[in-house]
This record gives C-alpha cells, structure tokens and sequence, in this order.
C-alpha cells in the first residue's frame, strides 16, 4: 500500500515537472514579427525563438532577400534582369543565378504541365491590360499575333561564359564576374508573377532556417509557408479563403509546410459584354481562363513547386488537375474550390483538413 501510494506520488511528480518544462519552453520562445510590401504584396514573417536580437536579423535578411528577388525579377523596375529580358535589342542578356534558376525550373513545369504554366504570356496578359489596369478585351487577330512570341521553350541558357576584356559597355562593370547568359527570339518577353512569391518563401525558409529559428510563419500575400510546427509543438491551422467572401471554407494543419492559392476573385475585370476576366490566363487561347473553378490550393514542401503548380492546375480544370495529381506520384495535395460551391480535395489531406462552410458537394479523390 505505502509503495503503490509513493509510486502514484512519483507519477504525480514527474507529470507536473513536464508540464513545467514544456510551460517554461514556451514561455522562454519569443516572437519577432516583420511586415513590408514587396513584389506588388503585402508580406509578413513570423520568427520564432529564444533571442530576439537573432530573431530579428533573420527577420531583416529575409527582407533583404525578398527586395533583391525583386529587383531582378519585377517586370517594371528597369535593370532587372527580367527588365533587360523584355526590353533589350541585344540577343544575349548577362543575368543572375536565381534568374537563371527560374528559367530552369519553369522550362521544367512547362513541359510538364503541357504549357499550362507559361511565364512567357507577358505580351498577351499585357495587352489585355493586367499590367497597368487599363483593361480591354484584345481582338483576336492580334492575341493571334501576340501568341506567336509565346513559346517559352526557346529561351535558352548558354554555359558560363567569360566576359570580353574589356567589357562592353553593357555589362554591369561593378560585377564583371562570369555571367550566366540567356537568349531568346525577338519579342519574347518573360513574367515570372506566378512563381516568383513561392521562390521568395522559399529563400526566405532557407534563411530562417540557418539563423536556427525554430519554428516560423510566412504570408507572402496569402501564400503560406511555414517552417517547422508552432512554438509549442502543434502544427499550424491556416485557414483557406472563401471565394465569395467571408469566413474561411477550410483549416488546414501544416507542418514544415507550404499552402499556397491561386483564386480568379484576386484580380479581375468585368468586360463591356458584362463578363469576368481573370488574371490566370490560358496559353493555348491567350484569353483568361474560363472553367469550372473559383480556386486552386496547393499544399506541399517547396513553395516554388506549389506556386507553380496552383497557377497550372487552375488553367488545366477540374479533370486534368486530378490527372495531372496522378501523373505526379501524389507529390503534393490540393483544395480545389468550384464554382458551384463544391470542393474537391486529396485523400491524404484528410486528417488535416476542417470543413468550415456548407459545400453543395465534398469530394475526396484517392
Ligand atoms: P497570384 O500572383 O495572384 O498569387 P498566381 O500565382 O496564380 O496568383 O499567379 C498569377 C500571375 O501569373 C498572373 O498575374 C500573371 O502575371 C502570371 N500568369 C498568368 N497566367 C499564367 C500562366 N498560365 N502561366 C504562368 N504565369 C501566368
Ligand atoms: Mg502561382
């Protein structure tokens, strides 16, 4: 009796001393949150830890990191490299590693997704008026023409290449390192808006993650990433947009983690003929996309690889997305949300998902 009495009394104990230790681990994490605008967003990164002085240097590289992506990677700062790309005589355009990096890993989801995800529609999406909000509906003789410079297959990265000595004038003398240069035919223009936020977060995680935060929450303008689980060892809950306003349809739990959406009611304009034309747009017709889906959420590892994807499943539709999601070995989930108030989503998805709205229809694809 007396030894089961201090056996309880040990279990007693050793339970409240755990229970102090993960209190006192939480309590000693400390939070560092930094917000600025950047690639036409508003960001904010979440870092977490036990310095607050580590905590926010991160928090400024990550900043810093993010503003360099963007100046070589906006399509509007002049000397971006993507500036140069688009608006140089010069057949080859001496660029940065990270650019060339994007041009690598977009040839890629372009030959997969078929051409579903095109970063060389800038013509076309800039004649529709996306660029400077002064939106029209383009005839089609001249989408026809614009579509002609739209094969992003012939953008091509030569080898390392020694600059000339010396230099010609166009080349950036502060830098004259070898250079990676690109080449592309007259009149192709390149737009990396659909995976260039996925890329920030991921830089942005690598950042983190060396500086030893430990746990750390992304929102690039609704495209999530986080880094580990919350302070106290539970996954985040991040909520999915509802298209039609309102409170989010969906809590998803992540860990180590990204999810990230491409929705037609972020940006649009409604034609004379009284009809929506979306920002996401079809390369195969050089119109908007017209289907069946209000969003596409992507969930999955790298953020690059979800940006890329929520874009290109929008485009493919309902069918050809689950297609596609098969096609890939199931390496990544989505949410999809459709027009009809529907939603579809991946089974694997299953335990960390929460319904928050009353669908029409709840599809589970395995
Ligand atoms: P958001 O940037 O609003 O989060 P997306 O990631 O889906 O949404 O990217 C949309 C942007 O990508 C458009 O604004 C345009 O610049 C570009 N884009 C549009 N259609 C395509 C496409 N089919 N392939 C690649 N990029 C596209
Ligand atoms: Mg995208």
């Amino acid at each position: 009796m007396k030894n089961e009495r201090s056996l309880v009394y040990l279990l007693i104990k050793t339970c409240l001393v755990c229970v102090f230790v993960m209190v006192a681990s939480s309590c000693s994490q400390k939070m560092e949150s930094t917000s600025f605008t950047a690639m036409n967003t508003y960001m904010t990164v979440k870092s977490y830890g036990k310095d607050e002085k580590v905590l926010h240097a991160a928090n400024y590289l990550v900043q810093q990191e993010v503003e360099w992506l963007e100046s070589i990677l906006s399509t509007t700062i002049e000397g971006s490299d993507i500036y140069k790309i688009n608006n140089s005589d010069r057949e080859e355009i001496p660029v940065s590693d990270e650019t060339v990096f994007l041009v690598e890993r977009g040839s890629e989801f372009y030959k997969k997704t078929d051409g579903a995800f095109n970063p060389a529609l800038y013509p076309v999406i800039k004649e529709w008026g996306f660029t400077t909000g002064d939106y029209k509906v383009p005839s089609e003789e001249k989408i026809r023409q614009l579509l002609e410079y739209t094969d992003f297959s012939r953008v091509k990265i030569t080898d390392k290449k020694i600059l000339p000595e010396p230099l010609p004038a166009y080349y950036d003398i502060a830098d004259p390192a070898p250079k990676v240069i690109i080449t592309r035919p007259p009149g192709l223009q390149l737009d990396f808006g659909a995976i260039g936020k996925g890329y920030a977060g991921d830089k942005a995680i690598e950042i983190l993650r060396k500086a030893d935060v430990s746990s750390a929450l992304l929102d690039f303008g609704g495209n999530i990433q986080v880094l580990g689980t919350k302070p106290d060892g539970s996954d985040w809950t991040v909520g999915i947009k509802n298209p039609w306003g309102g409170d989010p349809v969906a809590a998803v739990k992540l860990r180590d983690a990204c999810m990230i959406t491409s929705g037609g009611y972020e940006r649009f304009f409604t034609g004379d003929d009284g009809k929506k034309y979306i920002h996401i747009f079809d390369s195969a017709t050089g119109h908007p996309v017209e289907n069946e889906l209000e969003s596409v959420t992507i969930i999955c590892r790298e953020g690059l690889y979800g940006d890329a994807l929520s874009t290109s499943l929008f485009v493919m539709g309902l069918d050809k997305a689950i297609d596609f999601w098969k096609s890939r070995d199931r390496d990544f989930d989505f949410v999809i949300i459709t027009k009809n108030r529907g939603i579809v989503y991946t089974a694997t998805l299953e335990k960390n998902l929460s319904l928050l709205f009353d669908f029409n229809s709840v599809l589970v694809v395995k």
